[in-house]
C-alpha cells in the first residue's frame, strides 16, 4: 500500500511514508486518518473529505513505449497492413487495463491510494464531480477536534 500526496502550497509530489512529510517549500502535510488500517479507503487521510474517485493504475512510460513502438513498426509493415500495429497496440492497451489494479484518488486533494480495495461508492473520475470538490478547502475540519 502506497500513498501519494501533493503538497498544498506548491503542488510537489511526495511519497507519504511517515505520518508527517515536510515539504521543500517547508509546508508540513500531515495525515489526518490513517488509512492503513483497512482494505478500503473510506476517507481521504489528508484532507479528510470523502470524495474520491478510482483510477486505473497505469504506468505512463509504459503506455508511451507502446504507442511509440507501434508507431515505429508502422514503417516496416507492408502496405496493406501498415494499420496492424496500432490495433495491436490498442489490444495491448485493453487487456493492461482489465489486468491493471485500481487506485483511490482523493478529488479535493488529488492524494493517491495504491493497493487498497475500491468501495461500491468509489467510481471512476467524473468531470462534474471534479469541479464540485476542488473547491472545498482542506484540511477539512472536523467537528471532534
Ligand atoms: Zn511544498
Ligand atoms: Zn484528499
Amino acid at each position: 500500500m502506497k500513498t501519494i500526496i501533493f503538497c498544498r502550497e506548491c503542488d510537489l509530489r511526495h511519497i507519504m511514508e511517515e505520518a508527517a512529510v515536510v515539504c521543500e517549500c517547508g509546508h508540513e502535510t500531515k495525515i489526518l486518518n490513517d488509512p492503513a488500517t483497512g482494505p478500503e479507503v473510506k476517507v481521504c487521510a489528508i484532507c479528510g473529505y470523502e470524495h474520491l474517485h478510482l483510477r486505473k493504475e497505469f504506468p505512463r512510460p509504459l503506455g508511451m513505449a507502446i504507442v511509440v513502438v507501434a508507431a515505429i513498426s508502422m514503417w516496416w509493415m507492408p502496405g496493406k497492413i501498415f494499420w496492424l500495429p496500432l490495433i495491436i497496440a490498442s489490444l495491448i492497451d485493453m487487456a493492461l487495463y482489465h489486468v491493471l489494479p485500481w487506485k483511490v484518488v482523493c478529488y479535493v486533494c488529488s492524494s493517491e491510494y495504491s493497493g487498497y480495495q475500491p468501495t461500491d461508492e468509489q467510481a471512476p473520475y467524473d468531470l462534474e464531480t471534479a469541479t464540485e470538490h476542488q473547491k472545498l478547502r482542506w484540511p477539512k475540519k472536523t467537528s471532534i477536534v
